[in-house]
């Protein structure tokens, strides 16, 4: 029995530009694998949920070509049942694209010493970011702690090219053991929201679906740079959830759409700056390399005395997105129905947590972790921590979104907030209406929604807070 090219997939749910697919198929017939282990299942519930269809399209996909065999579903921890599956396969090698998230790292260094033994290594790929951060130094060797240096030193670099596509015909390995049949996994069955509210606003998932969408994007690119803070226009490319689950890597996006730029120099702009927040998730991402603790810890260490609240009545109202200020519950029933959130009100939701709020940014940062179909712990943290002032190149804690400026200057007709709040002003959407299906039994949150709030009392007691903890009020 030739023994199979093992292929772990964790967040690469593509055929294109993944680099530990090619080494597994170079090795032999093609044996991949997926585990249900603890590390997923404490993944928050709406990303588990997005993941499960990612799965289900690379599964599809798989069985066309290898003409009938799909993903090997095991149930356990990756350490326990690697050194078995090698043993009775005869394989040496596992081959996983690197997916460098803090719990990951130490199952990769629990499975390279499970291995050990037997002679055998876990295998890591690159294709989850542009480039390995090895490449994107500061003069004095260390990380970059500011966006446009670590920007501009990328882009001298270069990003890496993406490796050619897998064949459309792969060999299957003939003897698989038995593994958790795909129409029986249920990844988020402990979401406490509506489920099929969530299937009914999905996005098309799977790896066509993130290369049309792209495309799409492209084609309608011109107005993005200036209307890509407009939660009320669509006129982001809506990848995030693709990108997370490595549907689509960001180098294959750097090169689609830099090829545009060549084409139709008139979308340079857009695309620039485009491509610029594509480096914003890198620069996550090397962060949180440098610094594993990002989603637990301030990055900046003063702040680890900061007096933020714990769980309170007004965090509370937060994550029922019933505050009484209307951008902050559009936003957050827009999360809640659709596992979305523009990243313009994500930024205003976060400032009202840590600022008006005084609560702290972990709470949120969990909170989104439940809720976002696009969650990445890089972004959510290294964001989370930029909002609430305590993160490298972060907004300072005293810049202080007003919701309701921002909502005159992003949402000027007020569609987006009548879109998702029932109650605001006129007949409701069906998006609002929506909302109320995911409303757990015990929760009441009125129908018809008043604006309350006492944005100038939450503005003067986080200053006060900032200026006593600074030492200077
Ligand atoms: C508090 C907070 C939490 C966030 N949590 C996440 C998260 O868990 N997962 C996530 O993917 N993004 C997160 N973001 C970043 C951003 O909101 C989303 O990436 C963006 O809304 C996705 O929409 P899009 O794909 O249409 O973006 P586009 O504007 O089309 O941007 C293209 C791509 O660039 C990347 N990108 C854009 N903005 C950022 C950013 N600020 N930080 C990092 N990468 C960025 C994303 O991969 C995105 O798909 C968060 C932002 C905030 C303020």
């Amino acid at each position: 029995m030739t023994p199979p090219g093992i292929f772990w997939l964790t967040r690469d749910f593509r055929f294109q530009d993944n680099p530990a697919l090619a080494a597994a198929i170079r090795q032999g017939p093609l044996l991949a694998l997926f585990f249900l282990d603890r590390q997923l299942m404490a993944q928050g519930a709406a990303s588990r949920w997005r993941l499960e269809r990612a799965l289900k399209a690379f599964d599809a996909e798989l069985r066309r070509r290898t003409q009938g065999q799909g993903v090997l579903i095991l149930k356990g921890e990756p350490d326990k049942l690697l050194p078995d599956l090698l043993r009775e396969t005869g394989a040496r090698e596992v081959h996983q694209s690197d997916w460098p998230a803090p719990e990951m790292r130490r199952m990769q260094i629990q499975v390279q010493d499970a291995l050990k033994p037997l002679n055998a290594a876990l295998i890591l790929h690159p294709g989850h970011l542009l480039t390995h951060p090895a490449n994107i130094r500061t003069g004095q060797g260390g990380t970059y702690r500011v966006f446009t240096p670590f920007a501009r030193a990328l882009r001298a670099f270069g990003p890496d090219r993406p490796v050619p596509p897998a064949p459309q015909r792969i060999s299957p390995f003939a003897n698989p053991p038995s593994g958790v049949a795909i129409k029986d996994i249920d990844l988020a069955h402990d979401m406490k929201r509506g489920n099929s509210v969530l299937t009914r606003y999905a996005l098309p998932s799977g790896e066509t679906a993130a290369l049309d969408r792209l495309e799409d994007f492209l084609d309608h690119a011109a107005g993005y740079a200036d209307q890509r803070d407009r939660p009320d226009l669509d006129a982001t490319s809506g990848l995030s959830e693709h990108l997370a689950v490595g549907e689509i890597s960001p180098r294959t996006v750097w090169a689609i759409a830099s090829g545009r730029i060549r084409e139709r120099p008139e979308t340079s702009d857009a695309i620039a700056k485009f491509l610029s927040e594509l480096i914003w998730r890198e620069f996550a991402w090397h962060l949180l390399i440098d610094f594993p603790p990002m989603a637990k810890v301030p990055w900046r260490d003063e702040w680890a005395s900061f007096p933020w609240r714990g769980p309170n009545p007004d965090f509370a109202q937060w994550s029922r997105a019933d505050t009484g200020v209307a951008l902050v519950d559009a936003g957050l029933r827009e999360m809640r129905v659709t596992g979305r959130m523009h990243n313009r009100v994500r930024m205003v939701v976060a400032s009202y947590l840590t600022k008006h709020f005084l609560t702290d940014w972990r709470l949120g940062l969990a909170h989104f972790q439940d809720s976002l179909t696009d969650w990445d712990p890089a972004a959510n943290a290294m964001n989370w921590q930029w909002v609430a002032g305590c993160g490298p190149d972060a907004s300072p804690f005293f810049r202080i979104f007003n919701p309701e400026k921002q909502a005159k200057q992003f949402d000027p007709h007020g569609h987006y907030r009548h879109r998702w709040l029932a109650g605001w002003t006129g007949e409701p959407a069906p998006e609002a209406l929506a909302y109320f299906a995911t409303l757990p039994s015990g929760w009441s949150v009125s129908r018809n929604w008043r604006e309350r709030s006492d944005l100038q009392h939450g503005r003067s007691r986080a200053l006060d807070a900032y200026h006593r903890f600074r030492g200077d009020g």
